[in-house]
């Protein structure tokens, strides 16, 4: 009898200091470039595969993460995470995953057991979540939504922090009114029965031109309609003679299928062609006609007064409809198709044989051809008897890399206004939220040591190494926000983010909420070595553009910080819970 050997399959699995080793290198590389892409003064990055193919330039982390390769099954984690948040609230991706490499990368070089660090981390996260929730907070603001000005600051704050926008400050200016317009514009009616989320309401669409000061916020959506061969559609809409409602809107009906006469379209189903080679065609177009010319009567007598079609419509079947105030709108492709059903609230229909009914219609108020810089658009206004508020901004930007990444930024500022709409709370940005929490933790860790005793089991002095650590992660990000080419510093009394100039320290703090000269005997102090700094006399020119008046002031959505929080240390949790992982590829 023949002996079977069982031949071990080879681990390929990792030990503890090699899973750590490659996953501190990974961490290390990513580190390095979400750090210098972080702020406005953030470097921009050229991405390519190494096959080569479209380059992007950006330094936004969404689209960083979506070029990035990530090998180590924890960086999959990581990653994962941060889409996560970014398809919640499409901003600070780049602090959140600098806060949690920061965060894993410090606790592998301290001689304490995981699982105490985590323990603290999960304590420290309660802590900074108690901080910013407390009334008492002082980089907590009350934002008066019904102010204008705050409004436009807050979205400026928003729109400068990407320098891919290459906007300059008239730019974006004139993108903060039209967004807080968009938005005012698609908040829903008390009647409305159907809820769109913002991003639904405001929809983007690119033009090249010169500036972005040229860019406009249309009601209804625009529709690239540039491949239609209509000549003469400048002047067709306006003087089209739409068939109309009583209430004046127009019935609209909308249709996924071919009209354009083929055979497979022409049939219902139940029914099997039989004819011979000779006389197929001849016989075919009959009963297309014939089938169109009944649908025109059952479109004319349900007043119906526009015709989308995402594919093709019989030239001889679209003149006859025009010809009885139908407007055809064929071609729509199945990107415009969702838009168009939104707008109308129309059904759409996969067949011509079906019994229309009441609810298959939809309304827009009205339709017209416009151009915007050489390119031509199907205007679609929604009706105001069905509460769609849609509009529509045009992006004008010279080149696609720009107004790729001005959507971003756009999309950012409307998640961040709908957030503090929800709750009219915001935390100071440019960092100084994080140096704000930095003296908190600092001036209290006493206090915090004794509440925390009972839960982390440490001692005093390991609490202190593990709490030191965590505060140099937000230092290291702050620092990061200046790109590491100034010093920078915190104040005694109100913390916040101050920087060290070559003979003086700033006039405002870097979120210019805190004037220096209103603080009575102001002490700064660097709050990586707790050290305080006198304050000289002597002031510098400060440029404008960098140092901000009080008018523009940079804050952060108060629930997307509390987010990225809880996600960077859950994260940084979570890696630390992992001691070593198994792969099955191949080495
Ligand atoms: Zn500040």
């Amino acid at each position: 009898m023949a002996k079977s050997r069982i031949t071990p399959e080879k681990y390929s699995g990792t030990t503890q200091v090699e899973h750590f080793g490659k996953l501190l290198n990974e961490l290390s590389k990513l580190g390095t470039v979400i750090s210098t892409s972080f702020g406005p003064l953030g470097r921009l990055k050229f991405l390519q595969t190494s096959q080569g193919g479209h380059v992007t330039v950006t330094s936004s982390s969404k689209r960083i993460l979506n070029q990035l390769p990530s090998g180590h099954p924890v960086m999959h984690i990581i990653i994962s995470a941060v889409r996560e948040h970014l398809a919640r609230f499409d901003d600070g991706g780049l602090f959140l995953i600098q806060l949690t490499i920061n965060l894993i990368t410090s606790a592998s070089r301290l001689s304490i057991p995981n699982h105490s660090i985590i323990a603290c981390y999960e304590f420290i996260l309660k802590c900074c979540i108690d901080f910013f929730q407390s009334d008492t907070c002082p980089c907590r603001i009350n934002v008066d939504i019904s102010s204008i000005k705050t409004m436009l600051a807050f979205m400026k704050s928003i729109l400068c922090t990407k320098p891919t926008c290459t906007l300059n400050d008239s730019e974006i200016s004139h993108l903060s009114l039209l967004l807080i317009k968009g938005f005012v514009s698609a908040i829903p009616s008390p009647t409305s029965q159907e809820q769109f989320s913002l991003q639904e309401c405001i929809q983007f669409i690119h033009c090249y031109g010169e500036s972005a000061s040229e860019s406009k916020l249309l009601d209804g959506i625009l529709i690239d309609n540039s491949f239609t061969l209509r000549n003469d559609r400048d002047s067709y809409t306006n003087k089209f003679q739409f068939l109309r409602l009583p209430d004046n809107t127009i019935r609209v009906i909308l249709f996924n299928i071919s009209l354009a006469g083929d055979p497979e379209d022409s049939l219902p189903e139940n029914i099997t062609l039989i004819a011979t080679k000779d006389d197929r065609s001849l016989k075919l177009s009959s009963i297309a006609m014939e089938r169109f010319r009944r649908l025109i009567e059952i479109l004319k007598a349900n007043h119906v007064g526009f015709v989308g079609c995402q594919k093709c419509v019989h030239p001889t079947f679209k003149l006859a409809l025009e010809t009885n105030g139908i407007f055809v709108c064929d071609r729509l492709s199945i990107l415009n198709i969702g838009k168009v059903k939104k707008i109308t609230g129309a059904t759409v229909l996969s067949t011509s044989f079906t019994e229309i009914k009441d609810h298959h219609f939809g309304a827009i108020s009205d339709a017209n051809y416009i151009h915007i810089n050489n390119k031509c658009f199907l205007n679609l206004i929604p009706s105001k008897y069905n509460g769609r508020n849609i509009s529509t901004i045009a992006i004008i930007s010279k080149d696609e890399t720009s107004c790729d990444e001005i959507k971003l930024v756009l999309a950012a500022a409307i998640n961040s206004l709908q957030q503090i709409v929800t709750n009219a709370v915001a935390l100071c940005g440019s960092g100084c939220t994080e140096l704000t929490l930095v003296r908190y933790l600092q001036q209290n860790r006493e206090s915090l040591f004794n509440s925390a005793k009972s839960q982390v089991q440490l001692t005093k002095s390991k609490f202190f190494t593990i709490l030191d650590s965590f505060q140099l992660s937000l230092i290291k990000i702050v620092s990061s926000l200046n790109q590491n080419e100034k010093e920078i510093l915190t104040e005694v009394q109100h913390g916040h983010h101050w920087i060290k100039l070559s003979r003086s320290i700033s006039d405002r703090c870097r979120c210019g909420m805190k004037n220096r000269n209103e603080i009575k005997s102001p002490t700064f102090y660097s709050p990586k070595f707790d050290e305080a700094i006198p304050v000289k006399s002597e002031v510098d020119i400060v440029s404008t553009s960098y140092y901000r008046s009080n008018e523009n002031i940079v804050l952060d959505s108060f629930a997307m910080k509390i987010n990225a929080y809880h996600v960077a240390i859950s994260v940084a949790n979570i890696a630390l819970r992992i001691i070593n992982t198994v792969s099955d590829a191949q080495t």
